[in-house]
């Protein structure tokens, strides 16, 4: 061990123990990556063993038109500007189809906030994708889109997730949360729902049987304390529902957005947040390297500091390219295996709420 003063950090991971807030504000105040990296790995060998999960999965974004204006997003348009899109439903059908060949199990839908698109629409989007592929796991809506989605038509929250379950919602995921801190919402995304609702709304997910996943968005002018606390009402909630299924850290690209002053995380702090997340998440089963995010060579690496999950096949990812990302936008199941097997774990597909899949029968039944 290099820095010495994660010793009692590591006494309480080798023996089990809970970290607290401060234990977390040490772990990011080290450099010491592979001592992190070393106790990550120890939690990640503990829950999953050598087995690290992936997924056939398809990604839709019905629209990119958003009445907010977050400052980190390269995703979103105004109507009138270039590169505005809206998809109708049959388009919608279409993108399913194009790949109803393949053997996906998850679909994965999330896209602006359009005051153009009825209430109706968000739900017959749900529907849509059911119908032509009653199979599929559908994961979709962040905590944001629910909210608007309440405000939009006069509805509860309650109401909105059980028109979408009506529709054939699975999942949630758990984009939206941002950095859990008054300080960072009115400087980057003032527009959006404060973390209290965020938590709720899991929270009504959670109580409905919907399981969802969790993020953080790390690499901008989030302070350490506000990174930890936002950890620790993560595992709160988890503590209480059990409800969340995979945490995934989420670096923030400044290309093509109103931040693109500010520097890309680099591949140290990429593999810090997801080995810091590991050791404070102690009730979440798995932590997700989005190999879309960090690129195939560092997830690899990931998966040795905690990761236990590289997300899935993708094909066209929207979110991340537009903001930069020079990875590639799919990759074939057996790519994905190669690369959980070049790092000497074992590949383990999976659909949407972690069941895992025998490849061979999901391939005869598309
Ligand atoms: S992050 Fe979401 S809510 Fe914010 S501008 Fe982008 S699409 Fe809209």
């Amino acid at each position: 061990m290099v820095d010495s003063a994660l010793q009692p950090v590591y006494d309480k991971v080798m023996a089990g123990e809970r970290l607290t807030f401060e234990d977390g504000i040490r772990l990011f105040e080290s450099n010491d990556i592979l001592t992190i990296g070393e106790m990550a790995h120890y939690v990640r060998l503990q829950k999953n063993g050598l087995k690290t999960y992936f997924t056939m999965n398809q990604h839709i974004n019905p629209t990119n038109i958003c009445r907010n204006e977050c400052l980190f997003c390269a995703f979103y348009r105004k109507e009138d500007q270039d590169g505005a899109y809206r998809m109708s439903l049959d388009a919608v059908r279409q993108k399913v189809l194009e790949r109803i060949n393949e053997p996906i199990t998850e679909i994965h839908i999330v896209g602006g906030l359009d005051d153009g698109l009825p209430y109706d629409y968000y739900i017959d989007v749900i529907r849509t994708v059911k119908e032509v592929r009653p199979k599929v796991n559908i994961k979709a809506y962040t905590a944001v889109e629910i909210a608007y989605l309440a405000e939009r038509s006069g509805k509860s929250w309650c109401e909105v997730l059980d028109d979408l379950i009506e529709a054939g919602l699975n999942a949630m995921p758990g984009g939206g949360a941002e950095v859990f801190s008054e300080r960072v919402k009115r400087k980057l995304f003032m527009d959006k729902l404060s973390a209290d609702d965020w938590i709720a709304i899991h929270k009504l997910a959670h109580s409905k049987g919907i399981r969802t996943n969790a993020t953080l968005l790390y690499g901008h002018i989030e302070k350490d304390e506000e990174k930890i606390e936002h950890l620790i009402r993560l595992r709160n909630l988890q503590d209480e529902t059990g409800g969340f299924l995979t945490f995934l850290p989420l670096a923030f690209h400044p290309e093509n957005t109103r931040l693109a002053r500010l520097p890309m995380a680099t591949g140290f702090e990429d593999l810090k947040h997801i080995a810091v997340s590991r050791l404070m998440l102690d009730n979440f089963e798995h932590i997700k390297a989005y190999w879309v995010m960090l690129g195939v060579d560092l997830a690899q690496i990931a998966l040795s500091f905690g990761a236990d999950d590289i997300d899935g096949s993708v094909v066209e990812e929207k979110i991340y390219h537009m903001a930069g990302s020079k990875s590639s936008q799919m990759m074939t199941r057996n790519q994905l295996k190669q690369l959980i097997q070049e790092c000497g774990f074992i590949p383990v597909e999976r659909d949407a709420l972690y069941h895992e899949i025998n490849s061979e029968i999901s391939e005869i039944a598309g």
